[in-house]
């Protein structure tokens, strides 16, 4: 179902003339209010005023997460805190937290666009949804709960942890739709195995998935273990959280909300605007915001725009799904290479964990790849000679997928270091 044809459906000139009024708006209102940006285009000497079309934007001053922790906690606020009703921000693992604030009209907003994206994922007034995404300061569960609630659905906050427990609520209370991030949901049909639980006896029929990429071989995984439809979203904390861009039946891409957040793709090297359909980093300009209006955020998320027609009736242009964080990504003997994508090769073959690490080093002035790859238990033990052509079945497909080649090397389960947080994935040996 379609939330809002009105503002799902609208011609592309429609779209065009709805952005550039936005746009100017908004970095009217920056300019006016956020000393930060003020700053930046009088350095540039650049005046709001002089937007005309939508391709002007590119002039403007690209906006980093870096500068956001540099206002610490309200710098980027465009109106005074007792405007602002909701504050939510990152976790702030990696540094100082990036602080996003809303206004009664951005909640308003909000729901409407987590609105859109549940509708796009199936929900309907008549499904009980299960929230496991944590409660507070983190954007996820709040801003689909606003969207579950506009709808009409039965929601249920969850929040986080507790497997046990959640599956319990699942069978009780009859959960029909599940929210949250694919690997969550893996770890699930993983508990109701151990514990013999039937997935078909659930009323589980949908899954909506965000917060970390799903690539297609996961979204199968989840499909035929869970007997579910399972959908991607897509959100940016800093620009609203969820509700910027979601998949539809169709499941072809993610439908952008561009009416809310204007995207545009660059070079994440030079920062020149890409041409359309071209792969690069996804930059947003949030128009709609009243808080916390954003110009030209990079994201840092690597994707391709596509204004083809969907069939499912919208016309908002679609993002494919993330295939990589350009701060990631690999040069590899000149060939971009992003650790998501070997995570990717590695998962359609059997017998090979998602556990990996990348040696990149350079030999007599040549990069080389080394990938070292965990193996499941059971296919340890098979016999050297399996093993080998294991090997030379990844280093193939690498070559075949990603244009590199790759010296793949097979090592025991479990001899891969975890850690906590973000998994170290890549040693890079090369000098510059
Ligand atoms: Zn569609």
């Amino acid at each position: 179902m379609i939330w809002d044809r009105r503002n799902e459906c609208l011609g592309r000139e429609e779209i065009d003339q709805l952005q550039l009024e936005r746009l100017q708006s908004a970095l009217n209102r920056v300019y006016r209010n956020v000393s930060f940006y003020k700053k930046r285009f009088d350095r540039l000497g650049i005046l709001p005023d002089e937007i005309q079309t939508l391709q002007d934007l590119a002039q403007f001053p690209l906006t980093l997460k870096e500068d956001l922790r540099e206002s610490y906690p309200y710098g980027m606020f465009a109106l005074p805190l007792r405007e602002v009703v909701r504050i939510h921000s990152s976790s702030g693992v990696t540094g100082k937290p990036t602080v996003t604030g809303y206004t009664k009209n951005d909640l308003h907003h909000w729901s409407q666009l987590t609105a859109r994206v549940l509708s796009a994922g199936g929900v309907t007034k008549d499904d009980v949804v299960q929230i496991t995404f944590k409660y507070g300061l983190f954007t996820g569960a709040f801003g689909l709960h606003q969207g579950a609630e506009l709808i009409g659905a039965s929601v249920i906050p969850m929040s986080t942890g507790n497997t046990r427990k959640q599956v319990v609520i699942m069978q009780d209370y009859k959960t029909t739709a599940l929210i949250s991030t694919p690997s969550y949901a893996l770890l699930l049909a993983r508990h109701m195995e151990k514990e013999k639980i039937d997935p078909k006896s659930l009323s589980l029929k949908l899954g909506l998935f965000g917060a970390e990429p799903c690539p297609e071989s996961m979204r199968r995984e989840i499909e035929e273990r869970l007997f579910i439809t399972a959908t991607d979203n897509y959100g940016v904390s800093e620009v609203m959280g969820p509700g910027v861009s979601a998949e539809c039946e169709q499941r072809n891409g993610l439908h952008l909300n561009e009416d809310h957040f204007i995207p545009e793709i660059i070079d994440p090297v030079t920062g020149d605007v890409l041409p359309e359909g071209s792969k690069g980093e996804l930059v947003f300009t949030a128009v709609q915001r009243e808080a916390m209006p954003l110009i030209r955020y990079r994201t840092r998320d690597m994707t391709t725009l596509r204004k083809e027609r969907c069939g499912c009736g919208r016309t908002l242009i679609r993002m494919d799904k993330i295939y990589g964080r350009s701060d990631d990504m690999l040069i590899i003997g000149g060939v971009n290479v992003f650790p998501s994508q070997i995570e990717s090769v590695l998962m359609e073959i059997e017998g090979v964990e998602p556990h990996y690490q990348l040696v990149v080093d350079r030999e007599e002035n040549l990069d080389t790849l080394t990938i070292m790859v965990e193996l499941g238990e059971q296919t340890f033990s098979d016999e050297v000679k399996k093993l080998q052509g294991l090997e030379k079945k990844i280093s193939k497909n690498i070559k075949e997928f990603l244009g590199v080649s790759a010296k793949v090397q097979l090592v025991e389960p479990k001899t891969i270091a975890r850690s906590e947080g973000k998994a170290k994935r890549v040693i890079d040996n090369r000098k510059y």
